[in-house]
């Protein structure tokens, strides 16, 4: 039976819930228990597939195709653990379900209710997450006193009496406020939110306070009797400088020892000797590289979030600072690729949707290109490589991707309309298809040419599987021509192609997949690490 451990926030929102449950997640994983994860997020979206990075920053894509949270994100990095579609629900996914079950017939005679029917449901969902794992950490998206998210803290509470739940523990992740004028720490908000926790009747057992600078011992005393739970279970969250030191500080205030002795864990040392080490260089790299990230959604940083953790893993595991250097693709498309691409050692084209800044990550590839400037396209920065090349090389003037131009004479990248899923099915895409859920999505497999750099990049791996997440594809039309003038298909799926190389180049890749979500700390995308080593050889040659 599978016990659980709840992650709840009070105060406010952005405190850091889901690096909390990553982290405590992460100490246990290390003291070899397994360890599943859950997020549970209280908006009516389905999934968050079709929100805009803007919004919600990035999308995270699962091995087996959901679109999630970008906290699944934080846990695969922290546990190095692939979690699947079951690690993440919303209220519209709980709703969905209840409301297709009714329709069905499934509850004929009675009246659907929230409860018991919605929380029910989130039980089981809950239930379903925990199975075959001796803990499931469950991270309750929102705040505390959220309408949305009456529902998730009924349900867990329920779960504290439930047969087939072999025990639980809830921690409280609050912001502690310094007033300056006052010159002291406030306990008032936490205590306020822990109370609106009991009404409900939930008591924390663990208070994690999120704050700037470290708390009196006078204090944490004060807060342990205030909110009831002991003095060991007040954890001190101050700001790290890597997200990664979270972990370790925890681990030096002994997180482990109250959770432990309720859920029965026994005799529990993680082993973090090696996340330590990496850690180390992250703080205090003695190597410096420059990467200019060309992107449309700089406003919010987080719509980049894993491919800027996987620099920082690389980075990691080569002793190296990895620089970015943040380029508005459409800032190119005013004052040129040159004036702002010029100090960086490497350029990366990051994936997107939409027609915005397309013609400055263009320019940027020429740019690239042509200075023998390490480079890394993904996805959307695969599919311009084609398009650039085609353009200025093979001098097809209009070429474009349809998603662009629909009237081009030269599609390099296209839609096929009938594919073949992750599921073996055949599904079909048009223009008219709808937005939600009609991606090539997870996990494929991808053959890789011998003598690339990417099967280089992949220790000489014939067979690679990475993750997706795109509509379009580059067209096999164009292939021979391509390759004969150089650039050339390194990477294939079932007859679809998944990278390519410009032969005449130090390092130029572009990959039809996202690498970025199967790096972790502790094992680096090897795509992403390999660019990061170019760009490290090109600083160093210049
Ligand atoms: N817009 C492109 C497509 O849908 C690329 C997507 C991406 O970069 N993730 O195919």
């Amino acid at each position: 039976m599978t016990k659980y451990i709840f992650v709840t926030g009070g105060v406010l929102s952005s405190l850091g819930k889901g690096i909390t449950a990553a982290s405590v997640g992460a100490l246990l994983n290390h003291s070899g228990r397994h360890i599943g994860m859950l997020k549970i997020d209280p908006y009516i979206n389905v999934d968050p597939g079709t929100m805009s990075p803007l919004e919600h920053g990035e999308v995270f894509v699962t091995k087996d195709g959901a679109e999630t949270d970008l906290d699944i994100g934080n846990y695969e990095r922290f546990l190095d653990t692939s979690y699947l579609k079951t690690s993440n629900f919303t209220t519209g996914q709980v709703y969905s379900s209840v409301i297709e079950r009714e329709r069905a017939g499934g509850y004929l005679g009675q009246t659907i209710q929230v409860i018991p029917h919605i929380v029910g449901e989130i039980v089981d969902r809950i239930k379903k997450a925990g199975k075959g794992h001796d803990i499931l950490i469950v991270e309750l998206g929102g705040t505390v006193g959220d309408i949305e998210g009456q529902p998730f803290l009924e349900a867990v509470r329920q779960m504290k009496h439930d047969d087939e739940v072999a025990g639980t523990f809830f921690i409280h992740v609050t912001l502690i406020p310094y007033i300056k004028a006052a010159g002291e720490h406030k306990s008032k908000p936490t205590q306020h939110s822990v109370q609106e926790l009991r009404r409900i009747g939930i008591t924390p057992q663990m208070i994690i306070a999120r704050s700037e600078g470290s708390l009196p011992k006078t204090f944490k005393k004060k807060l342990a009797l205030s909110c009831d739970v002991t003095q060991d279970s007040v954890i001190e969250a101050l700001d790290a400088p890597t997200i990664y030191a979270v972990p370790m500080s925890f681990l030096q205030q002994n997180i482990l020892a109250p959770i432990a002795k309720e859920l029965e864990l026994g005799e529990i040392a993680p082993d973090m000797q090696e996340w330590d080490s990496l850690v180390k260089k992250i703080v205090a790299p003695t190597k410096l590289v420059t990467i200019g990230f060309v992107g449309k959604y700089l406003q919010l940083k987080e719509s980049y979030k894993s491919l800027i953790e996987a620099l920082i893993h690389s980075g990691a595991h080569l002793d190296t600072k990895v620089n970015i250097c943040w380029v508005d693709s459409e800032d190119i498309e005013t004052r040129g690729a040159e004036s702002l691409l010029n100090d960086c050692d490497a350029v990366l084209v990051a994936g997107g949707f939409g027609s915005r800044g397309v013609e400055g990550k263009i320019q940027a590839i020429e740019y690239a290109r042509v200075n023998k400037v390490p480079y890394l396209g993904i996805c959307l920065g695969m599919q311009l490589t084609l398009v650039e090349y085609a353009r200025n090389v093979l001098g097809h003037e209009d070429a474009n991707s349809i998603e662009f131009d629909t009237e081009t004479t030269h599609p390099m990248v296209y839609l096929i309309d009938n594919f073949i899923n992750q599921s073996g099915n055949s599904e079909l895409r048009t223009h008219q298809s709808p937005m939600g859920g009609t991606l090539r999505l997870g996990e494929y497999p991808c053959e890789t040419k011998e003598g690339s750099h990417l099967r280089e990049a992949y220790d000489g791996v014939e067979v690679i599987h990475e993750r997706h997440r795109h509509r379009y594809e580059a067209n096999p039309t164009y292939r021979a021509e391509l390759e004969q003038a150089g650039m050339v298909v390194t990477g294939e799926s079932h007859g679809l192609i998944e990278a390519v190389e410009v032969i005449d180049h130090p390092w130029f890749l572009g990959v039809q997949f996202h690498p970025e979500f199967t790096s972790r700390l502790q094992t680096p995308n090897p795509a992403i690490l390999s660019f990061v080593k170019a760009s490290l050889a090109h600083a160093e040659n210049s």
